[in-house]
Formats: C-alpha cells, structure tokens, sequence
C-alpha cells in the first residue's frame, strides 16, 4: 500500500493533518457551529424554483461576475456597502483562500491570535505562507495594546482576526481593530462568520471600510444563515482588492446553482434569520447553566460557548458521544466548546452534561 509519505508531495506538506472535525451521525450534534434548525419550507420552495430555473441553462458557464447576487449581498449588508465591494466563494474558506493567494505566497507572513479558528494556519500552508501565532490576554480577550504591539513587531503581510473569536466565542472590539490595522502595513481581515449573533448595538467592522483600503471584512451564510450545506461565503472591501482576487479565483467558480440558491435565500434574509434570537437565548442559556454546574463558561458574542474546569474533556467528550451528543474538543486544556442548538438540544447536552459530571 502507498503511504502518502511515499509520494513526491511538497516537502512543507510532509506530516501535516487535514482539517477534521468528526461528521458522526447523531440525535444532537452540536460540534461545528452550524445553525441547527432546519430552512423555512416556504422557502426552500422558492429556492428550488429558482434552482429549477437555473439548471436549464447549465449548458452554459455561468456569470463569472455573480452580478445578481453580488448585488442581492451587498443589499443584505447594508452601511453603505456597493456590489462593486462584493466578493464571495465557495464558503468563506474559499474566500479567505483567494486572500491569501493574491497578498500571501512564499516568503510572506500570516499572523492570528491563538487559540482561533483552526483553518486559518491550514489555508495558510495550503499556499506556502508562514504562519504566525500571536498571544492574547487573559480570559482570551484581546486588547488594543496586547494586539497592535505583536503585529508591529512580527510585521506580518496579512493578520487574520475572528470577531467573534472561534473557538473562544470571545468579541472583538473596533479599537483593536483599528489599532492592528494602524500597526500593520499589510491586509487585516475581519472574519465575521458569527457577526449576525452579535448584540443588535454591536457595531460591525463594515463601519470602519470607508478611508481603508487594506481591510477586508469576511462573511459566510454557513452559520446564523442556515446555509452550510450550499457552500457560500463572502466579503466587503476596496473594488482594488476585489480586482486583486480576480487574479487568483479559477474561473466560474461559483456554480450556476450556487449562485441561484444563495440569491433566492437572500430574498428570504428575514425568514432565514427567524432563528437567531432564539439561538442566541440558548447560549445565553448555556453560559448561565454551565456556570451552575459548575464550569467556567467564556462570553460570548456567537452561536457557540467555551467552557472550561473541564478535569478531562476527552474522556467528557466520549462520555457524551455515548449519549447521542457530538460537541467539539478544540485541544485547549481543560475546555470543551458547544454549539447552541434548538431549545430541545441544548436541553439534552445540559442534561446529559449534568449527568456525567461530578455532583
Ligand atoms: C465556520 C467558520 C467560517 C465559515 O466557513 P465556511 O467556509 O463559510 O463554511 C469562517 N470562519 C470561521 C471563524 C468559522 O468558524
């Protein structure tokens, strides 16, 4: 048998592991942040004729330039934001992967505040770019100053922040923002994937676009948007950096069904969002719950809480795999992360949680 070893792959490839988040079939599966109520049926109606529609034409490439639906996010964005500052992908990986494609490369630098989302150090071998880790403060918060005095002296050609931060759960504020952008002199992404789950007053790194054209803000409607299934991320910033990743997509890359599901849910954005106030009762609801257990739970401003005073989260983690629920050990000591789920799931894990813990 061949052993990937074996091959002549790419010496900076050699021993790495893929991304993989178990995709276990259970009763509750709270492990990948994924808004766990099923899309409105009224409108999964309207997206298949729209898909009905558009698979009659697929013996043609589609619009390279996803004009309609550049249009229909820029609608849902808002502040101000024209299609002329859209970009999206095959789900915000693909998007951050043209980021890093077109600013990153060889000899160039990524820099992110650890613990954070696991694909950021993957995407970034994926094109031969280093990979710097970065510390946060305690309670993996990140202040200004703790933020703007690494990315100075790493002087990296990209920063990649998560507001909220995955897998902390922990919000960013503005001010970090700003601070890193003004210390840096390369691309600062804001990765929003959870921005949606935000409190209402909570302003979005999209107010701060205008007059800075080296931030990006991305997107996705896998999560708060009920739509991980169809593959759709997407981004706000400068036309220039749109042009930029027009040098490094593969063209038409978004399909002609893609592109057809994501416009007909977008005319729906209402309907598709009824979910997040409810989804955010039950992380408030976790948070509360898992302090009473016991546990130490981190704010959070997404649809996922931290907790730590875990004595042994793999043996915690198997205990309720037993049990019919899947939730995520991200490898910080101690910690577990759990998905806020339907009302009846997050009942469940609680229960079961509870019964697995010591009195
Ligand atoms: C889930 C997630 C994404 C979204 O990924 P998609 O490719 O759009 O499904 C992006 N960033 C973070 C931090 C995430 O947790």
């Amino acid at each position: 048998m061949t052993a990937l070893d074996d091959l002549p792959i790419r010496d900076d490839l050699r021993g790495q592991r893929p991304y993989g988040a178990p995709q276990a079939l259970v009763p509750v599966a709270l492990n990948v942040n994924e808004n766990t109520h099923p899309i409105p049926e009224v409108v999964a109606h309207d997206i298949v004729a729209s898909l009905a529609s558009a698979v009659l034409t697929v013996n043609r490439y589609p619009d390279r330039e996803f004009t309609e639906l550049r249009e229909a996010l820029a609608v849902y964005l808002g502040h101000g934001v024209t299609p002329e500052q859209m970009w999206a992908g095959n789900g915000s990986n693909e998007v951050l992967q043209h980021i890093l494609q077109a600013f990153g490369g060889p000899g160039r630098s990524l820099l992110g505040f650890t613990p954070t989302y696991s694909m950021y150090p993957l995407l970034a071998a994926g094109v031969g770019t280093r990979w710097i880790p970065a510390t946060r403060d305690a309670e993996f918060e990140l202040s200004p100053e703790t933020a703007a005095r690494q990315v100075a002296e790493a002087d990296p050609d990209l920063v990649f922040l998560c507001s909220p931060n995955n897998p902390t759960g922990t919000p960013l504020s503005l001010e970090t923002i700003t601070a890193v952008y003004e210390a840096s002199r390369g691309m600062v992404i804001v990765d929003e994937a959870y921005a949606e789950f935000a409190p209402d007053d909570e302003a979005s790194a999209l107010t701060l676009l205008e007059g800075r054209p080296r931030l990006i803000v991305s997107r996705t409607m896998s999560k708060a948007f009920a739509f991980a299934g169809v593959r759709l991320g997407y981004l706000a910033a400068d036309p220039a950096v749109v042009d930029a990743l027009r040098l490094v997509r593969l063209p038409y890359h978004l399909s002609a069904l893609t592109q057809a599901a994501a416009t007909a849910a977008l005319r729906h954005a209402d309907e598709m969002l009824a979910m997040v106030d409810d989804i955010r009762t039950q992380r408030d609801r976790l948070v509360v719950e898992l302090g009473r257990l016991g546990y130490d739970p981190k704010r959070s401003g997404s649809n996922f809480v931290l907790f730590g005073g875990v004595a042994d989260p793999h043996a915690a983690f198997e205990a309720l795999f037993a049990r019919g629920i899947l939730i995520r050990d991200v490898g910080i000591p101690n910690h577990l992360r759990v998905t806020a789920g339907t009302e009846a799931e997050t009942t469940s894990f609680l229960e079961a949680l509870a019964a697995i813990s010591p009195a």
